[in-house]
């Protein structure tokens, strides 16, 4: 599998992740607020039933006649309900009378029963085929035969005229049942309603949320596909570089293997070669371990203070012999005060060398490489300046790449590997220090390094440290 194909695959696979989450999270919310309205519409529709029950109840509880079995009695106090057993053709507004408000009168029903659970009278808007079976629980939904459904109330209704058995038990005795009902027709119709509402809005939302996830896990995967390209073309880059030395290295070793035994005397010569292009190999690829460990990051050791002049100092010693053999001024001008920042040593020797290095190296006979080392506020700046061939505002932006050479023949004569400038801005980077470059073709560069300082000791006052920060 080639790498577009896996970056591919992953990009499917997070974008597959993310929608699957994301659509729990909605289905749980939409069932979670489904189920929410539902139970306060159903709660509000009881709460409106047992108030609509509690008016008739108490309407009709002190005219109840003194038998449950008083017909006639019934058709006085309630001349709109049908009376069992007897044929109906009133037309039912005691519910609309008694429920103020409730819009539609066919919506309830109710029912009369006796003690013993017998039928007295019933509205007639009550459904078709519903049993004449008196069930006592309070709450009841059940299905007409139309498939309609419906929710019943059960309520119970006293007697005010006691009779004489019953008067040793209870003070106000059961009369009977009164049973209202009503269609949930129109309920169900907005569980339905409600129920499209959610089904569409949660696949829209879903589309939404598929392309969005497709669109972000693209995003995502952008930098780690760049970072991996890098790190392709630094693998090429260094094997290309691994390679040239290495050929040239077997080469000379071949032919020192095949040379006649007249031809002995050009073996030391053929040796330097070989010695020349080893040194070149193993100080690639030391710089290559060196950026590998500076870009892990992983080093246990805390950062100690370093004297930043002693370092200045010591390193313009160190390629003074090198700037003379390349017939070049180098000129140091390190402030008084004893400058420490806190780092590494050893990798702020390797940041200030490799500047020199490359300004010597970039610099013509005759010319100047001036190194400074100032204070202004609390950064330290490390300036290294050189009359060299300077370097095109075009490229100065590549140059800290790792194996980019502006002139590739010129650096690979100077002994560059191409990673001197890569190594100086990771280290910079580790240092919090800020990296910048001026420069002007034909006329010099100049790098500077800013430095938080740690502390300072002034001259003459060797003992006292002046804290900064
Ligand atoms: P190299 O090892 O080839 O010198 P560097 O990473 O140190 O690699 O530098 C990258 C490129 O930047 C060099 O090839 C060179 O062209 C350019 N460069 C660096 N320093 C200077 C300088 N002081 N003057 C001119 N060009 C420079």
């Amino acid at each position: 599998m080639n790498s577009h194909q896996l970056f591919r695959r992953s990009r499917i696979r997070l974008a597959f992740w993310y929608a699957g989450v994301m659509a729990v999270i909605l289905s749980l919310s939409g069932v979670s607020l489904y189920r929410s309205l539902i139970q306060s519409n159903w709660e509000a529709m009881e709460r409106e039933m047992e108030s609509i029950a509690g008016t008739l109840h108490d309407s009709l509880e002190p005219m109840l006649p003194p038998s449950g079995e008083a017909t006639t009695v019934l058709k006085r106090i309630l001349p709109e309900l049908c009376v069992a057993g007897e044929s109906c053709n009133i037309s039912p507004t005691l519910i609309e009378r008694h429920t103020i408000g409730i819009s539609d009168r066919n919506t309830y029903y109710i029912r009369l029963f006796n003690q013993q659970g017998k039928l007295l009278a019933f509205s007639p808007s009550q459904p078709l085929g519903i049993s004449r079976t008196f069930h006592p629980e309070p709450w009841q939904t059940f299905q007409s035969l139309q498939g309609i459904r419906y929710h019943q109330f059960t309520i119970i209704l006293h007697n005010h005229h006691p009779s004489e058995s019953s008067s040793f038990h209870h003070s106000h005795p059961s009369w009977g049942y009164l049973q209202i009902g009503r269609t949930l027709e129109a309920f169900d119709g907005e569980v339905q309603r409600m129920q499209w509402i959610l089904g569409m809005g949660f696949s829209i939302a879903l589309g939404l949320v598929m392309i969005s996830s497709w669109w972000l896990s693209g995003l995502a995967m952008q930098p780690i596909y760049q970072s991996y390209q890098q790190q392709q073309q630094f693998t090429a880059n260094a094997a290309h570089e691994l390679r040239s030395p290495l050929a040239s290295l077997l080469a000379t070793v071949e032919a020192m293997l095949r040379l006649p035994p007249a031809h002995q005397s050009e073996i030391p010569i053929m040796l330097q070669t070989v010695e020349r292009q080893g040194r070149r190999l193993s100080h690639l690829i030391s710089d290559l371990l060196l950026l590998t460990s500076l870009e892990q990051n992983s080093s246990p050791i805390p950062f100690k203070p370093c004297c930043l002049n002693d370092i200045i100092n010591d390193l313009t010693e160190e390629f003074l012999e090198l700037a003379i053999g390349g017939e070049l001024h180098l000129i140091s001008h390190v402030t008084d005060a004893q400058i420490y920042v806190l780092g590494y040593e050893s990798q702020l020797y390797r940041l200030v060398s490799n500047l020199i290095a490359n300004a010597i190296h970039y610099t013509p006979i005759g010319g100047q490489v001036v190194l400074e080392l100032t204070r202004r506020d609390r950064l330290a700046v490390i300036t290294v300046k050189d009359t060299g061939i300077g370097i095109a505002l075009e490229e100065q932006t590549r140059i800290f790449e790792r194996f980019y050479r502006v002139d590739s023949d010129r650096s690979r004569q100077t002994g560059g590997t191409g990673l001197g400038l890569a190594i100086v801005q990771a280290i910079a980077q580790k240092h919090q220090a800020n990296l910048s470059v001026e420069s002007q073709l034909g006329y010099g560069s100049i790098f500077r390094v800013e430095l938080a300082i740690s502390s300072v000791i002034n001259e003459g006052e060797k003992a006292d440290i002046l804290t900064l920060l």
